[in-house]
Parts: C-alpha cells; sequence; structure tokens
C-alpha cells in the first residue's frame, strides 16, 4: 500500500519497478523463515526475508529512512537465495537485496573496512594481483615457517577482515598457480567409447583459478576423459563479488569481457555449454541475462550466454562419466552450496555422481541446504554471524560422523576449512570434481 503524500521522504530509494514487481508479490505467509540463516540464529523479524522485504519496500515508499539499523539488518542477509526456493509466491528477493544494495548511499567504514574491501574488488578478483599476494606465505609454506607463525598467534593482531583472510589460506598451495591445460597426454586419459564429443567452454573463475588451480584441471580432465573438447578462456572474474557489493557497472562491463571472450562475434563454432565447477560463479554467469538486459548491444548475448551456463555436475551427470576403476574408500558428506542449489536449483546431480563412486560411503548431512557463512565476501564483512553459520554447520557435519565433507564451492570449502581448523575439528573440505578425479584415474592428488 502506498503512503500519503504527507509520510513520504523524497530521499527514498527508487527500485526499477521491475524489481519492485517482485518484492510486492510477497504475500507474507512465513515460510521463508525458518529456511534463513540469520533469521533462524537471532529470532528477529527483521532479519528475515519477509522482514527485510518490508524494509526495503519501506525505503522505497519513503516510510522509513536508512538508518544504520536498517542498514544493519539488510547488510547481514547473506544473499543466499533459501528464501527463494521456500517461497510459494515467487519472490525473487536476490534481485530486491542486491539493487538495494547497489541504490542505498554509501555507507560510513572504517579505514579497516575500507582496506578489507580494496582487496577483495582489486586483489581477490584480479589473478595476478592475487598470485603476488599470496607469494609471500606460499614461500613460508614451503620452507615450513607458516604454520609456526599461525600456531604463534601473530596473526590474531591482525584486523578482524584481514585475519579471516589469513585463516582461510590453504595450508598448501603451489607459488605461482598455472592455468588449466586443456591436452591431456592421451595415455593418461582413460578409453571412452564415446563418438560424440560436445565442445564446452571452461570458466576458472578469479579467486577460483588461484584457489582451485588443480581442482580446475581435474574438472578439464573428466571433462576431456568424458569426451569433451574443452576450450578454457584466459579467465577472469565474472563480476560476483562487484555485483554483491552494489557495484553494478563494474560486474556489468566484467560480464561483457566474459561474454566476448567466451562467445565472440563471428566464431563459426560456439560452445554447447560455458562450464563452471565454482558455485558462486556460475551463480552470477546465469544472470547475465537480467544484468545485461537493458544494453542493447549485449541484452540478447547475455541471454544465450546464461542459456549455456552449466555446474560440472550437470555436464557429466548428462554425458556420462569414464569407468571409475579406483575405489575411494571413505565415508563422507555433502553440503549443498547456496549458490549452487538455491541460485542454481543443482542438487541431484552431485549427489548421483558422488553415488556412483565405488567404496564411497555418502552419509546425509541434516541442514545440508543452510548456507555455512561464507556468502562470497560475507565472512569479511559479516565475520560475527559467519563464524556463528560455520559453528553450527561443523556441528551438523560432526554429527554425520563423516570427516569429510564435499561442497561445490571454493568459498565454502575454504570458509569451513578454515573454520574446522581453528576449532581443531578432523575434517576434509574437498569438492565433487577431486572425488570423482580419483576415481577415475585414482590419482595420489585425491583427498584420501
Ligand atoms: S537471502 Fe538468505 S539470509 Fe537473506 S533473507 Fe533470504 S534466506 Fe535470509
Ligand atoms: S515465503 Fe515468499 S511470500 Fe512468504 S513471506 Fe517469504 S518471501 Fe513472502
Amino acid at each position: 500500500m502506498t503512503a500519503p503524500l504527507a509520510q513520504v521522504n523524497p530521499s527514498a530509494l527508487r527500485l526499477d519497478p521491475r524489481t519492485l514487481d517482485r518484492g510486492l508479490s510477497c504475500v507474507h505467509c512465513g515460510l521463508c523463515l525458518p529456511v534463513c540463516p540469520t533469521y533462524t540464529q537471532n529470532g528477529l523479524e527483521a532479519d528475515s526475508p519477509r522482514g527485510r522485504i518490508q524494509l526495503m519496500l519501506g525505503l522505497h515508499e519513503g516510510k522509513i529512512e536508512a538508518t544504520e539499523t536498517v542498514r544493519h539488518h539488510l547488510d547481514l542477509c547473506l544473499d543466499c537465495r533459501a528464501c527463494e526456493t521456500a517461497c510459494p509466491s515467487n519472490v525473487v528477493y536476490h534481485e530486491l537485496i542486491e539493487e538495494t544494495r547497489a541504490k542505498l548511499p554509501p555507507a560510513h567504514m572504517s579505514v579497516q573496512d575500507r582496506i578489507v574491501r580494496w582487496m577483495f574488488l582489486h586483489v581477490l578478483t584480479k589473478p595476478t594481483r592475487l598470485k603476488l599476494a599470496l607469494l609471500p606465505a606460499r614461500l613460508l609454506q614451503k620452507i615450513g615457517v607458516y604454520a609456526l607463525l599461525r600456531r604463534s598467534g601473530l596473526f590474531n593482531l591482525l584486523p578482524a577482515g584481514l585475519r579471516k583472510m589469513e585463516a582461510m589460506l590453504p595450508d598448501d598451495g603451489p607459488l605461482w598457480p598455472r592455468a588449466v591445460a586443456v591436452s591431456l597426454p592421451p595415455s593418461s586419459v582413460p578409453s571412452t567409447n564415446r563418438s560424440e564429443t560436445a565442445e564446452v567452454s571452461m570458466f576458472p573463475g578469479c579467486v577460483g583459478s588461484i584457489m582451485f588451480a588443480r581442482v580446475n584441471q581435474q574438472a578439464v580432465d573428466l571433462l576431456q576423459a568424458a569426451g569433451c573438447t574443452v576450450i578454457a578462456p584466459s579467465g577472469g572474474c565474472c563480476g560476483a563479488i562487484h555485483h554483491h557489493n552494489g557495484l553494478h557497472g563494474d560486474a556489468e562491463a566484467m560480464a561483457r569481457q566474459v561474454i566476448d571472450q567466451t562467445l565472440p562475434i563471428g566464431a563459426a563454432k560456439l560452445p554447447k555449454y560455458i562450464v563452471t565447477n565454482i558455485a558462486g560463479c556460475g551463480a552470477m554467469l546465469r544472470d547475465y541475462g537480467t544484468l545485461l538486459r537493458d544494453d542493447p548491444a549485449y541484452a540478447e548475448r547475455a541471454k544465450q550466454f546464461a542459456a549455456r551456463v552449466r555446474d560440472i555436475t550437470e555436464v557429466l551427470a548428462e554425458i556420462g562419466l569414464p569407468a571409475m576403476a579406483h575405489p575411494v574408500e571413505m565415508t563422507a558428506t555433502y553440503h549443498d552450496a547456496c549458490h549452487l542449489i538455491h541460485a542454481q536449483k543443482v542438487a541431484a546431480q552431485p549427489r548421483a555422481l558422488l553415488a556412483s563412486v565405488p567404496g564411497l560411503k555418502l552419509v546425509p548431512l541434516p541442514e545440508s541446504d543452510m548456507c555455512c557463512g561464507a556468502a562470497g565476501t560475507y565472512n569479511l564483512t559479516q565475520p560475527a554471524m559467519a563464524s556463528d553459520l560455520a559453528d553450527r554447520k561443523l556441528r551438523y557435519v560432526a554429527s554425520t560422523g563423516a570427516k569429510v565433507c564435499i561442497a561445490g564451492n571454493v568459498g565454502c570449502s575454504m570458509h569451513m576449512q578454515s573454520a574446522a581448523r581453528q576449532a581443531g575439528q578432523p575434517l576434509k573440505v574437498v569438492h565433487p570434481v577431486e572425488i570423482l578425479h580419483q576415481a577415475v584415474f585414482g590419482d595420489h592428488h585425491g583427498p584420501t
């Protein structure tokens, strides 16, 4: 209902009518409340999807102002999209929160917050800068000093956001991660009887191409072994980090670049699928049609691009894997990354693939589709809630008895792994691709 003119604040947020329509379809039923991580943690209506929708509509209608308290409730949202899965009214909540964040005037930030924000916008999203930034830590890891520094508590002196960044650094990794190679020596590829091949483009991601370089390579190995011809574009950032932090113009520029690289105009043949093994990237890539809908030069190409995007598990489940000759003897549980299950609706395929791995015992995880608190850069900007949600996830993982948790997103892996390390909980977080690669190739770089 629109407020009387006398009560309207002219400085209110103005939402795009298309976004507003999706917000107004909320019927206040409350079915989304029990699936919302923040509401189930603190029980506040203002930290529920229904409450936040009312806040955003109130801002739009000028009934309320963007006070620090209002902003806090909106900032505490993980944009995990669990509410969309639960909603019988098809509210497309993420468009509301993302547009609101982009249109509200910038909030006051401390110097520390500015440094952390600069780092995730200008270092995490630039693979060469990220490699350079990580090089000193990797060198210290190689000579065995880094673990000592960690144990000494020295890093506890860092501000919260930087401390979390440090804590998420995996214990080991290459000094200078290489781009994925797309042609394996024939002897390393198990034979496949397939006569048809699909041409697919691999999207390695920005953080993914550094932190997940080995998993990206394993994904390419599996795709090739399954009979695909793989094209690996030079990489880059999908724009998700900028988009989720309200910088839509930057995200749009990145999307145009990715589209130009992946679907070049005039190419004789375009890839059937654009494949990623990072759920956060996949969700953003699938949203390009909406992101660029008002750009006449890209709107149609963005739609074509989005229609081709697939998670690696969807492609492997569709075309089939070669024989898995190497049993993977372990008990593991599976965590649904929010941007895989809620944003991309991919839940059955990874489970079906994992169920076919010889030796693997997959035990169900209670609340498997509840956010672990990673949520892109959320764990850097909202460390307290992120940490509470990680503890909750780890408690459920521990209740299964499994010492391995499988998750299809680099952010979830790094967040859960660092939380487990800090809590002293014996847990290894791995990607489904690592398990499948071990089952097909029998390598020694898998999770066991
Ligand atoms: S996106 Fe997630 S955290 Fe935000 S309101 Fe919806 S369920 Fe809650
Ligand atoms: S489930 Fe949908 S319609 Fe019901 S309160 Fe939540 S957002 Fe509104």
